[in-house]
């Protein structure tokens, strides 16, 4: 008889794999794009972007102020009228030369990413990037079937359109809000947020690259105020993405004032798990749900809704689940959470998850080493949690899940509604007839059944409640640009 062989315990460690940052050429300053210029800003006032991940400055990039939004403006207003008047076939070549630029230069975009924002490279390679070249090139698909998609209306560009994005995608959400407005007719100031201008910089390359006419889009850098001077502009419809609280402001400053406005705001999604649900699959989905993207998604599974018999088996899972998470450098392949996007957003979901152990609800997070410098949060369950508790209603952004029981799906629907917002909801069963009859119930803009946090240009995407109001996607996604003869907006 052969003796068994000892063999010593192994831990397979993941060799870093880190994306070179050779293909990003990064300017020392940044100006603001203007009637297809780079222009110093008015202001004379400049603001340093740094990466998240080491707090390292990347660039100065210019802060404009309200002069400098009426110059955009402006400069949007002159190319409106010729812009219309081209042939949607031929604006849809515009839009579409966008897209072909977007993949042509897609790992430089990544890299930008990544490095301007801290979500992790395989994120933003694998669906930022891809997700925002199909926006332009669908788009660019409707430019000339405008009336197709209105029968018997007449659909007319709205004029100028201001446009404010938030921090969690910037590339993609600048692809949501230019390719709709540019294929219907109307010309663009866009604002990206103050700690991720660099993709939306890159971008007005390749959009003189693409020869659109000057003044077609302008890019606005700034904080907070640039937001509300192009609020408070001489434009005629605003879409706004970000916070629930500045979605409201820029309501109550629009209201009266004629101008057209869409509201994509926060969430708080209950990712629904039924004891007949695939466990092993619903596992992925419920990381997939808050962990993408380090929790800042609007439309994230903050709230998990277990049933109550597979709540001990599920929990098990996912602990184990969450000790093989990656957390480190985004320019990392392997990397599965990136670096919190900026400090005041480390000190929010720090403060909430406090509340969260103040108020007795139990926490687990996995050992994971944190990188000294930069913003790190590790990935956090609670359990124990009531629906009072801040953590199961406030929206947190960050990589932080909140788990519930409950016992009938008429419970399930009750508590899922339980809530200000109403942007997405997931369910987890086998059963197609209980997925449609919940569905029907919950009163969210998106249901995903039995996967999480999928996106398509062609499905329309927005909220109910203070999730705001307008989609943005598929077809209905043209409506917040046009002026529809004959027709309800
Ligand atoms: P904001 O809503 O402040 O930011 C979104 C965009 O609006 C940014 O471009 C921002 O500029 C701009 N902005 C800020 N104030 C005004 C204003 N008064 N008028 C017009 N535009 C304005 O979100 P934050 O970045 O401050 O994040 C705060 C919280 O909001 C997060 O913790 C998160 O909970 C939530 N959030 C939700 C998002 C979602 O998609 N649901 C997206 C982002 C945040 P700047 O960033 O330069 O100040």
């Amino acid at each position: 008889m052969t003796e068994a062989i000892e063999t010593p315990a192994t831990t397979w460690e993941y060799a870093p794999a880190p994306e070179s940052t050779d293909i990003v050429r990064l300017e020392d300053r940044y100006g603001l794009f203007i009637g297809g210029e780079f222009v110093e800003p008015k202001s004379g006032r400049y603001f340093t972007t740094i990466a998240p991940a080491t707090e390292e400055p990347l660039a100065e990039v210019a802060e404009a102020d309200a002069d400098d939004v009426a110059i955009a403006v402006d400069a949007a207003r002159e190319a409106s009228e010729p812009w219309r008047a081209i042939p949607g076939s031929e604006r849809a070549k515009f839009v579409f030369r966008i897209a072909r630029q977007l993949q042509e230069r897609a790992r430089e975009f990544a890299v930008l990413e990544s490095m301007n924002g801290g979500k992790p490279i395989k994120e933003s390679r694998d669906v930022d990037l891809p997700l925002a070249a199909a926006h332009f090139f669908y788009y660019a698909g409707w430019a000339d079937k405008l009336e197709y998609a209105f029968p018997g209306r007449t659909p007319r560009p709205l004029g100028v359109a201001g446009q404010i994005i938030p921090w969690n995608f910037p590339m993609l959400m600048a692809a949501w809000k230019l390719a709709p407005a540019l294929a219907t007719g109307n010309t663009v100031v866009l604002k990206p947020a103050e700690t991720t201008p660099l993709t939306a910089l890159l971008l007005a390359e390749v959009i003189r690259e693409a020869e659109l006419p000057p003044g077609v889009v302008n890019i606005v850098t700034g904080a907070g105020a640039t937001g509300a001077a192009l609020v408070d502009a001489d434009v005629d419809k605003i879409a706004f993405t970000g916070s629930t609280e500045v979605g409201k402001a820029i309501r109550r400053a629009t209201a009266g004032s004629g101008k057209r406005l869409t509201l994509e705001l926060g969430g708080k999604a209950a990712n629904i798990v039924f004891e007949d649900a695939p466990l092993d699959q619903a596992v992925e989905g419920v990381v997939n749900g808050i962990f993408f993207n380090q929790g800042h998604v609007c439309c994230a599974g903050s709230r998990l809704l277990v049933q109550e018999p597979v709540f001990d088996v599920l929990l098990a899972k996912l602990k184990d689940r969450l000790q093989t998470l990656r957390v480190g450098d985004p320019l990392d392949k392997n990397t599965d959470i990136g670096a919190i996007n900026s400090r005041a957003q480390l000190e929010k979901i720090s403060e909430l998850v406090d509340s969260g152990v103040a108020e007795g609800a139990e926490i687990y997070q996995p050992e994971c080493a944190l990188p000294e410098r930069g913003f790190w949060f590790r990935p956090t369950l609670f359990t124990g949690v009531s629906q009072s508790h801040r953590i199961a209603r406030e929206e947190i952004f960050g990589p932080v899940l909140s788990i519930l029981t409950f016992r009938t799906p008429e419970e399930a629907v009750e508590k899922a509604n339980n809530t200000p917002y109403g942007l997405s909801a997931g369910i987890w069963s086998e059963k197609g007839s209980r997925i449609l009859w919940m569905a029907d119930r919950l009163r969210a803009g998106v249901v995903w059944a039995n996967t999480f946090n999928r996106f398509d240009p062609t499905s329309p995407f927005g909220g109910y409640k203070e999730s705001g109001f307008g989609r943005e996607g598929g077809l209905h996604g043209l409506e917040p640009y046009l002026e529809l003869d004959g027709g309800a907006r």
